[in-house]
């Protein structure tokens, strides 16, 4: 997120919180039923937090990647230095869980999932799945890597005054991108719902070094009624298809 609201349009507002919050992530003790973050090499982090806390048991270890983390770490009373028997408890869960954390497993390497879907664009599953698709965008309102908003003017009767309030979109919804003359890019469901995933593994990766935006929580899968949302299924099956491993 830090490196799409830099680039482009540089977004103060978001800066504005993201500079004086303390991120302290936590590895997974109790994964989801649609995890697949094994798949996407998101099982575990070494970036994007202040603090990594591990549970290994009885105790936790606590890591800082950042000056900001280091300063909470130093305020922590009660702490003692990780011993070797520790770290090697520590390193133990993160072998799990990148083994583990695999509910759902890509039958393909996530590094090529940009050329595949480079080849993917007129196959036939994107009609297949939006058949069934209720244009609710709970799987965009769900999912820690969408972070497309909408902007509003609320303008007062005197016309000189009024407020501009931003809040969440998401890109299945109907309407998302409708502009002035009632123009709609992307008014058919199959559409926005290859956008989706084309955004997931193919468009957001080309902005920031090639990572897939997708960190196989498995979010999108529970909160889809019909289940047609889950990323994995759609990547194996047109990997299939396309003779792709
Ligand atoms: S699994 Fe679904 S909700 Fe989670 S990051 Fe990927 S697309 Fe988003
Ligand atoms: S894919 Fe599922 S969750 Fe997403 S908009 Fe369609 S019905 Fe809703």
């Amino acid at each position: 997120m830090d490196e799409l609201f830099r680039q482009d349009n540089y977004d103060g507002h978001y800066f504005s919180r993201r500079e004086i919050a303390t991120i302290i992530a936590c590895d997974v003790v109790t994964p989801s039923k649609n995890v697949f973050a094994s798949s996407m090499g998101a099982a575990t982090t070494r970036e994007g937090c202040d603090v990594l806390l591990t549970d290994i048991g009885d105790s936790y270890v606590a890591e800082a990647f950042t000056d900001k983390g280091e300063k909470l770490l130093a305020k922590a009373t009660g702490s003692t230095k990780a011993e070797n028997g520790d770290l090697e408890m520590r390193r133990q869960v993160w072998e799990r869980n990148k083994r583990e954390l695999n509910r759902h497993e890509l039958r393909c390497s996530v590094a090529y999932l940009p050329k595949l879907l480079g080849r993917a664009y007129d196959h036939p599953v994107w009609e297949e799945k939006a058949a069934t698709c209720f244009a609710c965008g709970s799987c965009n309102q769900v999912c820690p890597t969408c972070y497309c908003f909408n902007v509003q003017d609320d303008v007062n009767w005197d016309l000189a005054t009024g407020r501009r309030e931003r809040s969440w979109d998401g890109c299945m919804l109907d309407g998302f991108t409708k502009v002035a003359g009632e123009h709609e890019f992307r008014k058919e469901k199959a559409d926005r719902f290859r956008h989706r995933l084309y955004r997931k593994g193919k468009y957001v990766p080309a902005k920031i070094g090639g990572r897939i935006a997708c960190v196989g929580c498995g979010r999108c899968v529970g909160a889809c009624l019909p289940d047609i949302a889950n990323p994995v299924k759609i990547y194996n099956r047109l990997a299939d298809d396309l003779g792709i491993k």
